[in-house]
């Protein structure tokens, strides 16, 4: 048998682009298949050494444009496992269903609203024994595996994962693991509020983990049962949450375009009205140009006071503002209770690292001065797991691995995470590098005993350029915030 694979002029084996990504991430330490050794759990991944750094970067970053970086929105980290009357109220105990259909033919199970939509009483062909027959679509949609319309019934399938606290089974013991961060934020609404002596609008955010037993898992990390989330509940006076969902679909927009998101792969999109979810009076979902198509990446929502509602109703505590200016109508004297709007922007963490890694990632073929090819991560400075690489350019001499080891310290002791390495010829650390995102390579080398300089290379261009040693982390963070 060859074990010559087909390759491309970059020098990559010819595969779908998603097969790529999945080979990179295993290859470089970015996500691996959660219990490998064991053969794998469905749709559970762990995030290795780069992995973890590029999710925290990305999650960082939302935290400080989001939290840090304006006066109006305050952050919070709640319980996982939160009251079960808090998923009463909110209407997932009753309502948060996927439709779930078996395909008698190939006994696969799908969710009827993803899957191929042909219209009612579409005559189809699909393959049966051996042969093709033409059936008729009574439900408007085709098994997503192979293509038939011998369908179950469409059951209502609860995604929430149910557990038990304490160690007694009984009815009462019942509890969930979230399936959003959201409804933290609603039932502590009045503890930030007052504390923090909020006046609307303003808002109130959270990351963290969210579960779902979801029917169909997909796409590598697009769909897992297990993930992350970044929301934040925007607060606002009833009449002005239209202008405020607008703000704030721009603004989440323009956050993936500002860390380099490609522009033609980012589009923002409303929810016709019979998409929307119950709770919302409208939605945008900010869609990616995924390889598979178009798909969500990020809803953003008017919820008006549907929660806080809820949760008032529910749990008999007043969940009203005051407002000491606003004039009652009923009194025609200011001073008013009432219950704010909302608006959410909801994205998803590692939905996101997906993302990200799809849009950044490049093959170069060979070019004149550099007879390989390269695969490329052109992720923003900011949210790459490594910002520089620092390499001795050669591994023998001790006073270029020792004055290496005193610069990368220098980056260390600035908060900026650099990388030492000494393995390999210099040509493959910088291909190691620019396959793992790393912006900067700061080389140090036989003129560095000289004069004190180094080389900077830049990943995206290859460009080279001498830099002072003692100017080498100014530079490196001055260029990472560009
Ligand atoms: P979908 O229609 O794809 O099931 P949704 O509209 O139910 O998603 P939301 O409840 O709005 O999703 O969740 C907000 C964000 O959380 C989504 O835009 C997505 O980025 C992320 N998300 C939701 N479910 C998952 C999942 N199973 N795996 C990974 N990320 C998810």
């Amino acid at each position: 048998m060859s074990n010559d694979k087909k390759k491309n002029k970059s020098g990559v084996e010819d595969l779908p682009l998603m097969q790529k990504i999945v080979a990179l991430c295993k290859r470089r330490g970015f996500i691996f298949q959660s219990s490998e050794i064991y053969g794998g759990l469905r749709s559970a991944y762990d995030y290795g050494p780069l992995g973890v750094e590029l999710k925290r970067n990305i999650m960082n970053e939302w935290w400080r444009q989001t939290v840090h970086e304006r006066e109006d929105i305050v952050g919070i980290d709640a319980s996982i496992i939160m009251s079960p009357r808090v998923w009463e109220a909110s209407g997932h105990v009753a309502g948060f269903n996927d439709p779930l259909v078996d395909c008698k033919l190939c006994k696969s199970r799908f969710r009827a609203d993803k899957a191929p939509q042909v219209g009612i009483d579409a005559e189809v062909e699909y393959r049966k024994q051996g042969k093709t027959i033409v059936g008729v679509a009574e439900r408007g949609y085709v098994c997503p595996e192979c293509g038939s319309v011998e369908l179950s019934e469409e059951r209502q399938f609860n995604l929430m994962f149910k557990t038990d606290l304490g160690p007694v089974k009984s009815d009462d013991s019942t509890v969930y693991l979230r399936p959003e961060t959201a409804q933290a934020m609603f039932v502590n609404f009045l503890n930030v509020q007052q504390t923090y002596r909020l006046k609307l609008p303003f808002g109130i955010a959270q990351q963290g983990k969210s579960f779902r037993n979801e029917i169909t898992v997909e796409h590598f990390i697009f769909r897992s049962c297990e993930f992350e989330q970044m929301e934040m509940e925007y607060f606002c006076e009833p009449e002005e949450s239209d202008t405020w969902l607008d703000y704030w679909k721009d603004q989440r927009y323009q956050w993936y375009i500002g860390l380099g998101v490609r522009p033609e792969n980012l589009r923002l999109r409303p929810h016709d009205s019979d998409e929307l979810a119950h709770y919302a009076k409208a939605c945008y979902d900010v869609e990616y140009k995924y390889p598979w198509g178009w798909d969500e990446l990020e809803g953003i929502a008017n919820r008006t006071d549907y929660d806080l509602r809820n949760h008032q109703r529910a749990s008999g505590k007043k969940l009203t503002y005051f407002n000491p200016q606003k004039v009652n109508p009923e009194t025609g004297k200011p001073g008013m209770h009432y219950l704010p709007h909302v608006i959410e922007p909801a994205a998803g963490a590692t939905r996101s690292v997906l993302m990200f890694l799809v849009d950044a990632y490049d093959e170069e073929p060979p070019s004149e001065g550099r007879k390989d090819g390269r695969v490329v991560l052109r992720l923003h400075p900011r949210i790459a797991p490594i910002k520089a690489a620092v390499l001795p350019l050669v591994k023998k001499d001790e006073w270029l691995t020792g004055k290496a080891r005193d610069i990368v310290k220098r980056f260390w002791k600035n908060s900026v995470n650099a990388f030492y390495d000494e393995k390999d010829a210099i040509g493959r650390r910088y291909a190691r590098q620019d396959e793992a995102g790393t912006p900067f390579c700061i080389t140090v080398d036989g003129q560095t005993k000289e004069d004190d300089t180094v080389t900077l290379r830049y990943r995206d261009d290859m460009r080279q350029e001498r830099i002072k040693v003692d100017e080498a982390v100014a530079i490196v963070e001055a260029k990472t915030r560009e």
